[in-house]
């Protein structure tokens, strides 16, 4: 709205001044008619005075009368545009109530008005888009163009409208945004933008089909390669018994590592049944370990290593679950001895108790790992060297399986690894 405002200026001046100011603001109308009656006199009319005198003052009139009509005209041209400037507004909608709601969200929103200026922007839009001021275009805010051209096709239809947004900074984050008219609250139509964070979900349903390719893949090989030699034995080998031998133990080895995978398999799906079911056992650590370094004794002997232990002179007890807490030590342990076979020697150590933190570590003194795949190693199937992986039994889940029991136990897997010298497994818990 804009107010014009009007300034009356009075002339105070009186006697010869104010005659000279009449004389001069009539001077158009004195020289035209000294014009006219030169020309008549020009013309031969030799008019008498009184004559001449008459038709001055007709023509002063009709001048004065024209003067009169232009001010009029102009005066209606001057006032003729205050009336849209003094437009009148709605009253301004309340939006408190709005605001409330805004504010009590979570997901950022914004209300936006039909010329698509921000009304109004919760803190959690704030946080990623800065504070917009009141009446600011959305486009000089959100540059993203699918979510302009968006909004734009929703105000235009009246409908709700949905897009996907991906944010790459600080983190990958994707949005659903959704635009939708605001019924009834005011006057003025008013629109609600929000965004849905739905990376969580996406990262979820990710993890959900590289798994289901991944078991599919590692099932689908030692399938392949049985059916291969159950043809080979039904047709061109029917007869050669020293081949049955040699494709029965082959068939044999690839069966049990096919039931390998499956019983990882479930343990990962069991551990994933109770992740949120805290153990409920006390265990004590020191006979436990000695128990695994037993089991394991006899695949140290075929590699070469020996195995040490240096375990406390008291009980070490955790709350945990007995079976679980052996096949992480397990897991662990045959893992140093596989794959640190050349270092030819495993330390173990448990620390702590009796009110002390307790930590165990598992050290072997073979290649290491390289420092990008230490992030990566506790993901399931993943395998610094598939191929060495496969050839020393592994299926890739081992260290999957020990980081679920662990964070069901509140306890953390610290690895540290230096190429050439070894690595070290630390359970904290
Ligand atoms: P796998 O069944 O292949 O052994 P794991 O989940 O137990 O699967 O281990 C994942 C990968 O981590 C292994 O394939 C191996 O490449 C690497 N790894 C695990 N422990 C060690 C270790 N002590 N030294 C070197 N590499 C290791």
């Amino acid at each position: 709205m804009l107010a014009r405002e009007w300034v009356v200026v009075t002339d105070q001046r009186t006697g010869l001044g104010w005659l000279a100011t009449q004389l001069w603001g009539e001077r158009v109308l004195i020289a035209s008619a000294v014009f006219v009656g030169f020309m008549m006199w020009l013309a031969g009319l030799h008019l008498g005075w009184v004559s001449f005198a008459v038709l001055l003052l007709v023509i002063a009139g009709l001048l004065r009368m024209e003067r009169r009509a232009v001010e009029a005209g102009r005066r209606t041209m001057a006032v003729a545009p205050a009336a849209p400037i003094v437009e009148a507004a709605p009253p301004a909608a309340d939006l408190t109530p709005i605001s409330a709601v805004l504010g009590a969200l979570d997901a950022p929103a914004l209300l936006l008005s039909a010329r698509e200026t921000v009304k109004l922007q919760n803190r959690a839009a704030e946080a990623i888009f800065g504070p917009i001021p009141q009446g600011s275009d959305l486009a000089g805010r959100i540059r993203a163009p699918g979510i302009l051209d968006m909004v734009r096709d929703a105000i235009g239809s009246g409908q709700p409208r949905e897009t996907e947004h991906a944010e790459r900074l600080p983190s990958e984050t994707v949005y659903v945004v959704r635009i939708a008219p605001l019924a009834g609250p005011t006057t003025e139509p008013l629109w609600l933008l929000t965004f849905r964070d739905v990376s969580q979900a996406r990262r979820i349903d990710r993890m959900r089909s590289d798994f289901i390719a991944n078991a599919s893949h590692e099932l689908r090989t030692p399938l392949a390669s049985l059916r291969g030699f159950i043809e080979t034995l039904q047709g061109p080998a029917r007869n050669d018994l020293k081949a049955h031998e040699r494709f029965l133990a082959i068939m044999h080895e690839q069966a049990t590592r096919m039931s390998r995978l499956v019983d990882d398999l479930l343990s990962l799906s069991r551990l994933e049944l109770r992740s949120n079911l805290a153990p409920d056992q006390t265990v004590d650590l020191v006979p436990l370990l000695g128990h695994v370094r037993d089991s394991l004794q006899p695949l140290a002997n075929d590699l070469g290593v020996e195995i040490a232990l240096a375990l406390p002179a008291h009980p070490v007890t955790v709350a945990g679950d007995r079976d679980e807490l052996v096949e992480v030590f397990e897991n662990l342990l045959e893992n140093a001895c596989k794959y640190g076979q050349e270092g030819k020697r495993v330390d173990v150590a448990l620390s702590g108790g009796q009110g002390a933190p307790v930590e165990l570590s598992v050290t072997d003194y073979g290649p290491g790992i390289p420092p990008e795949h230490v992030p990566r190693i506790t993901e399931r199937f993943y395998r610094v060297n598939v191929e060495a992986s496969r050839s020393k039994k592994g299926t890739g889940l081992g260290l999957a399986i020990v980081k679920h029991i662990l964070t069901r136990h509140k306890a953390r897997l610290v690895v540290k690894s230096e190429v050439g010298k070894g690595t070290v497994f630390t359970v904290k818990f």
